[in-house]
């Protein structure tokens, strides 16, 4: 018994026969990940489920994180704004911290897989090394392209283009490049302690353990403490509504590894949230995940209320949980909410408090915005739909020219 058989009830035996056929022609090929961070964001999430999986498949995964001081976060936190849209200064000195960490860290990984899977514009760089070797390089990019700042982008872009093909999460965010680019979206594992059923007595414990109070519905938001996920919109939405609802705010985050400013950011959030009796702000390890769960399961409407985003898992987490989500439009968060039929999109603060209102006054649409979101999960946003994928491009890769792969 795989633990992957574990899946096959929610997703079907034939997605899972077919993963089976498809691992065993990559038996005996080692892949490497790469990405900037273990714990916190998105990126971590998905690789702390995904490694395990692939293992269990008999495929030959690896997980490598880079070591960066707080400049090289600091710069590569800059990048991560400017690709997502948002205009940053970047000096000359910036860019030589990004290359010094590089060569650091070229000089401390062992880079001689026969597919290396680099996450992310953090660790893009290491792809100078491939001159050396004799493998495939892909690029996974997370981040939402579409409005990216051109002067970080060219910088990148020379890069990005030693690569033998590169991965977006949403048409939208596809480059002129000149190798090839492959769509696969990002997933949520319907196992894991984040997403797995929950009895309600263990909700109603982890609740009070985190001292939240459960006399009024609970509107929440999941988030990094940043500021493209928007956590004082959220605060404003609430605000506005507040008059006419019975609700409480819950923001919950935590911090990652790789990201500089998120204390910064959750000082604003205590200090906006600090005179309002209904507004909690907790601050969770990263290895939240059963706490984050729970929340989610208690929460009556969830927001992700991001300005810019690359995917949104936790939009999807939520929908999972058959939870009405609302949601900036923006990013990966379309793929995943059609507007009014699996959740709800909103452009402003203005629109958010709106939908929240009228969410928390119509139970039953709200119910079915949220069955239609689960149903959207299953079918398109689970980590057996994105393990297939990867392992198509690995078989692919180093191939991509061919129009067709036998299996
Ligand atoms: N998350 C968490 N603790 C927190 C905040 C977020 O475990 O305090 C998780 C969240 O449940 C989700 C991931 O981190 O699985 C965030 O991924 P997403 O794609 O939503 O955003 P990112 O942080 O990558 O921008």
């Amino acid at each position: 018994m795989h633990n992957i058989d574990a899946y096959r009830p929610i997703v079907g035996s034939d997605v899972i026969d077919e993963m089976f056929l498809l691992a065993k022609h990559l038996e005996g090929r080692s892949i490497l990940n790469v990405n900037s961070t273990a714990v916190g964001g998105g990126v971590a999430e998905i690789l702390n489920r995904m490694i395990p999986l692939c293992r269990d498949m008999g495929l030959n995964a690896q997980w490598e994180v880079i070591q960066g001081g707080e400049d090289f976060y600091a710069v590569t936190k800059k990048f991560h704004n400017a690709l997502h849209g948002d205009p940053q200064t970047v000096t000359a000195r910036d860019y030589e911290v990004y290359e010094e960490t590089t060569e650091e860290n070229l000089s401390r990984l062992n880079l001689d897989a026969d597919v290396v899977f680099i996450h992310d514009p953090q660790p893009a760089a290491l792809v100078r090394k491939r001159k050396m070797l004799r493998n495939s390089w892909l690029w996974r990019c997370h981040i939402d392209l579409s409005r990216r700042d051109p002067q970080v982008w060219d910088f990148l872009k020379p890069y990005v283009e030693m690569y033998d093909a590169c991965v977006f999460s949403a048409p939208a965010f596809a480059q002129t490049l000149s190798i090839p680019q492959v769509l696969i979206a990002p997933s949520i594992d319907p196992l894991s302690d984040k997403n797995r059923e929950l009895p309600p007595e263990e909700i109603e414990t982890i609740l009070q353990r985190l001292q939240i109070p459960t006399d009024k519905p609970l509107v929440t938001q999941v988030s990094r403490f940043d500021r493209l996920k928007d956590p004082l919109g959220v605060i404003q939405a609430f605000q506005k509504v507040k008059p006419y609802v019975e609700a409480r705010l819950i923001l919950v985050g935590g911090s990652a590894d790789d990201d500089p400013e998120g204390a910064r950011v959750l000082e604003e959030v205590r200090e906006k949230a600090h005179a309002d009796p209904d507004i909690l702000v907790l601050c969770l390890p990263p290895t939240s995940h059963r706490e984050i769960n729970a929340i989610q399961r208690a929460s009556t409407v969830i927001f992700q209320k991001s300005l810019r985003e690359g995917f949104g898992l936790t939009v999807s987490e939520a929908l999972w949980k058959g939870k009405p989500v609302i949601a900036g439009a923006v990013g990966g968060i379309p793929l995943q909410i059609a507007h009014k039929y699996s959740g709800i999109l909103v452009h402003s603060v203005e629109g958010a408090a709106y939908w929240l209102k009228q969410l928390l006054h119509e139970p039953a649409y709200a119910k079915k915005l949220g069955e239609n979101g689960r149903e959207t999960v299953r079918q398109n946003f689970l980590i057996t739909r994105h393990l297939r994928d990867y392992m198509l491009l690995f078989l692919s890769a180093g191939r991509l020219d061919e129009t067709m792969i036998r299996l």
